[in-house]
């Protein structure tokens, strides 16, 4: 098999138009190529050659791909053969290595691609999809942009299966293509049902999987692909085949949070725009936007979820030491909505010059929600800054941090240090998670058994919580998707413990000795307690270091520190007590 990059290369030197050019008189109609098609035998000027997309496109009879493609369907070529005539011709020599037999995967390409052209035939066609040109009309798209995206309609009823068996597919191989779902009781019906379907590409520009938009309200909003042997969703970005070019060019990537933000900011004039694909930024998506931008600005909805999105994505980016920026939409603002309005492309201009560090984000808002204004305020504002820092890998970006972290909480430089890196704690009696500040996990349960509960309950444990105080993975992760109201995106763990906890709602609700508040209180005072315990336990760390000055200032610090923590507390003496006569050793 001929390697990735070698074919990746091959496609940016050709000469889309010059090789088109050689079967198709074309004339220049702005910064596209219009000729007659030669595929369905036109004789109008209804067959496009897009150079920035490296891409053709025929209005009438809709065939469409890049230069390999342009090989395959006017000269008959297999995909290996239509590389190696490409390279031949930019002269770039294409390393045989060994025995070259067809990728076995081939068939699932085939399959993905056949039903990429079904769905747009769809949407173009069945009176069914009206629904989805009337939602594409509502949005501003026209019909000839979505076709051009590739943009198509999956069906309500179980007319594609046999659509694709009449074209050759067999149903095994629509099962391992994702595009099929087996039931429990053996019959099989199409994944995608009465949905807009945007094809996603893999680097190498080939429809792998697809992300269907639902058009009525219903769950999920969006349903992507199961990963195959083609499509890892962790590891792929949407877009990223095109956007890849102009984000070398930009030397910048904006990362949006879903596929129509795309379509909307590729529209207005954006290229270098991706998104990840209905999970938050993995490592991998992370690696990928590295190779090929040095800066990120982030662009995402400024909702409380939207926020925690981008802060989660803005660490995942530092660990890869890309600078990272995040851009802020007016309040109610999606870029969607943004770039329909006047001025589209200025104000979205505007609103990226504008985008600030994500660490200097993060203290914005902790400014504005006035965490610098007390004490355990600043110590809270502390906890959330630390991990962006400590994600930073860059030494500078991350010694810019620290001294900028360090002056705006008022802590000391050195201090704030080994915070960032308890490794460098010089005193032997460290201990990361002392047990005995460990919450007991009925807190964390009852809080989420809150949240499910529904508003306001939900609203009231957002936030008065971070998603860094549940200990236990599974209780954090169905709190991070209870608060990003995406349920869909826990793992197995987290989804069992989501459903027992549903079922303990229910009986939440019977019991009536505690009303919500009493719980939610009770909870949040846990909570609270936990983390002056932490606040303590530092202090201990920091006691032995410390001048005599800072020692007396220090024991009253903790002083007052354990009487805030004994009111939300009350019993924990006693059980400290008990705790330390029971085993003398801890
Ligand atoms: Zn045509």
């Amino acid at each position: 098999m001929i390697p990735d990059d070698v074919i990746e290369q091959v496609r940016e030197a050709a000469d889309l138009v010059a090789i088109v050019g050689e079967h198709v008189e074309l004339k220049r109609t702005g910064s596209d190529y219009r000729g007659p098609c030669p595929f369905h035998g036109g004789t109008h000027r209804n067959f496009a050659v897009i150079p920035k997309k490296g891409m053709f496109y025929c209005f009438v009879c809709h065939e469409a791909g890049d230069v390999f493609t342009f090989f395959m369907k006017k000269l008959g070529m297999d995909y290996p053969t239509a590389v190696r005539e490409t390279a031949r011709r930019v002269g770039i020599t294409i390393p045989e290595r060994g025995a070259t037999g067809p990728d076995p995967r081939e068939p699932l390409y085939q399959a993905v691609a056949t039903a990429a052209d079904w769905f747009a035939r769809q949407l173009r066609e069945a009176p069914e999809a009206n629904v989805a040109r009337h939602y594409l009309v509502s949005r501003q798209v026209s019909m000839e942009t979505a076709e051009v995206q590739g943009l198509g309609y999956a069906p309500r009823g179980p007319t594609f299966l046999d659509a694709m068996k009449g074209l050759g597919l067999r149903e095994a191989v629509l099962l391992e293509a994702g595009l099929m779902v087996k039931r429990e009781d053996g019959t099989v019906l199409p994944r995608f049902r009465a949905r807009l379907q945007f094809p996603i590409h893999d680097l190498r520009s080939r429809v792998v999987a697809f992300s269907g938009r639902l058009l009525d309200n219903g769950e999920p909003k969006y349903l992507n692909s199961p990963d195959t042997p083609i499509f890892h969703k962790g590891k792929l970005l949407y877009n990223l085949h095109l956007a890849k070019h102009a984000m070398r060019k930009a030397e910048r990537a904006i990362l949006v949070e879903g596929q129509f933000d795309v379509l909307r900011l590729t529209l207005t004039g954006f290229e270098e725009v991706v998104a990840p694909l209905g999970t938050g930024l993995t490592a991998d998506q992370a690696e990928l936007l590295q190779r090929h931008a040095p800066h990120v600005i982030l662009l995402y909805d400024s909702d409380d979820a939207g926020l925690r999105a981008t802060f989660r994505a803005g660490d995942e980016l530092l660990r890869h030491r890309l600078r990272v920026s995040v851009a802020t939409l007016p309040e109610g603002e999606d870029p969607d909505t943004l770039a329909r309005q006047g001025g589209g492309a200025a104000a979205l201009e505007g609103i990226l010059k504008q985008a600030i560090d994500v660490l200097e984000r993060k203290i914005q808002i902790l400014e504005r929600k006035g965490f610098f204004g007390t004490l355990p305020g600043r110590r809270r504002a502390l906890d959330r800054l630390l991990p962006t820092i400590r994600a930073a890998a860059d030494p500078i970006t991350r010694d810019l941090y620290i001294s900028r972290v360090a002056e705006v909480a008022g802590v000391r430089r050195d201090v704030l240090e080994r915070e960032v890196d308890p490794k460098q704690q010089p005193t032997a009696h460290y201990r990361p998670s002392p047990p005995a500040t460990a919450l007991p996990s009925s807190a964390e349960k009852v809080l989420l058994v809150l949240m499910l509960a529904g508003e306001p309950w939900k609203s009231k444990v957002v936030e008065a919580i971070d998603p860094e105080e549940f200990q236990f993975p599974a209780y954090r992760a169905v709190f991070e998707a209870l608060a990003d109201d995406a349920p869909d995106r826990l793992d197995e763990t987290a989804a069992r413990a989501y459903e027992t906890l549903q079922a303990e709602v229910q009986a939440a609700a019977a019991a009536t000795d505690r009303t919500p508040d009493a719980m939610f209180e009770q909870a949040v005072n846990w909570i609270e307690a936990r983390r002056l315990d932490r606040a303590i336990e530092r202090i201990n760390r920091e006691i032995p270091l410390a001048t005599e000055d800072e020692k007396a200032r220090l024991a009253n610090e903790k002083k007052r520190l354990a009487a805030e923590r004994n009111a939300k507390r009350p019993t924990y003496g006693i059980i400290e007590t008990a705790r330390r006569k029971g085993a003398p050793g801890t």
